[in-house]
């Protein structure tokens, strides 16, 4: 059994999400209900290795539940990456008596997070916050459900003028190495088409396939391709490539882009994220170290964060065969 957990400090770090500020809220009032002292660092793990802290209470996080972004910032560091970057932010931990860290962020957060637990002797526990959702041992990782909604507004937006034109679109989301925000948002935007990572459709199957939309009489198409899609083509070489091979059609580009990261995040984000987030500080407080908490069939589980790091969290296949049905 490690020291007894007084203080736990919490940060968010990589990419932003939203659903980030509900989390931190989270903790900080588990902290207050189990009279536990919260402090918060600034810009992830950055704001560690300058000591940039503050310390928060209850009311610290008042009306934030509803916001995107995140109050605390978030950065990449590159002084955490080398072991006297980690020295530092160690040192300044040990001069706040922070007892154990919350990390809330992607996967290099918790690879970041093993290292310095290891190197330290820190106990951290790990929250999935990004709109990736390539976090193996959750179903979701906070601020994915957002951006999906935004995305799939944006693509019934476009689908408005698609339809009056009858234009093609090729519309560019993110999800770096995973294809969830893409999948699931031509879903429920009814995309012709679907490009992800997981599966390369070719780019003759494209082609024949947008083809037999435009037989079958649809007025618009609307293809999503996720940034890290392997086709071999970016999106406007992709648009520029049907423009040569179907003349017929009027192809368009738009990378959504940032968008995707803002905005106040959905309910079933900011329970998510409550409920993570509570298990992480009960955790701390039952003893517990380097763990990542998830939420798995609607249950908040936990798993090493080695194991989280190994694992891959895989696409619903199930998924790809209703995609291809419902663009008939
Ligand atoms: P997102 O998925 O949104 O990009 P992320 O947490 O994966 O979020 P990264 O930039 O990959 O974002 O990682 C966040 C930070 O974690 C890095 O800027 C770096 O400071 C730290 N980090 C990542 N990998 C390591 C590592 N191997 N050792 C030490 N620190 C690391």
């Amino acid at each position: 059994m490690g020291k007894k957990v007084r203080r736990i400090g919490v940060m968010t770090s990589g990419g932003d999400s939203p659903g980030m500020n509900a989390a931190i809220r989270a903790v900080v009032r588990a902290c207050a209900y189990y009279h536990t002292e919260c402090i918060g660092y600034y810009r992830g793990y950055q704001g560690m290795v300058n000591g940039d802290s503050v310390k928060l209470n209850a009311r610290s996080v008042r009306n934030i539940v509803n916001q995107g972004g995140t109050i605390l910032q978030s950065a990449r560091s590159k002084d955490f990456l080398t072991k006297e970057g980690r020295a530092k932010a160690a040192k300044n931990l040990k001069k706040d008596e922070v007892d154990a860290m919350i990390l809330i962020g992607g996967d290099g957060t918790f690879r970041g997070g093993k290292v310095f637990s290891q190197e330290h002797d820190v106990p951290v526990i790990g929250v999935p916050g990004t709109i990736d959702n390539d976090i193996y041992g959750t179903n979701f990782a906070i601020g994915y459900d957002t951006a999906l909604n935004t995305v799939v507004e944006a693509i019934d937006k476009i689908r408005d003028t698609a339809s009056s034109h009858n234009r093609l679109f090729f519309v560019e989301v993110m999800g770096r190495d995973a294809g969830f925000i893409a999948l699931n948002s031509g879903i429920g935007a009814g995309a012709e088409e679907i490009l992800i990572p997981e599966e390369d459709l070719g780019l003759e199957r494209l082609l024949d396939s947008l083809e037999r939309s435009r037989r079958a009489g649809k007025t618009s198409s609307i293809v999503v391709v996720s940034e890290g899609d392997k086709i071999g083509k970016n999106v406007f070489q992709l648009a520029d490539y049907v423009k040569e091979n179907l003349p017929n059609y009027d192809a368009r580009v738009t990378v959504l882009g940032h968008i995707q990261r803002g905005g106040r995040p959905t309910c079933f984000d900011r329970v998510l994220a409550s409920r993570l987030s509570v298990k992480a500080v009960e955790l701390l407080l039952d003893g517990k170290r380097d763990l990542m908490v998830g939420m798995l069939n609607n249950e908040i589980e936990s798993c090493s964060l080695e194991r989280a790091l190994k694992g891959k969290h895989n696409i619903n296949k199930e998924l790809l065969k209703i995609s291809e049905i419902l663009s008939t």
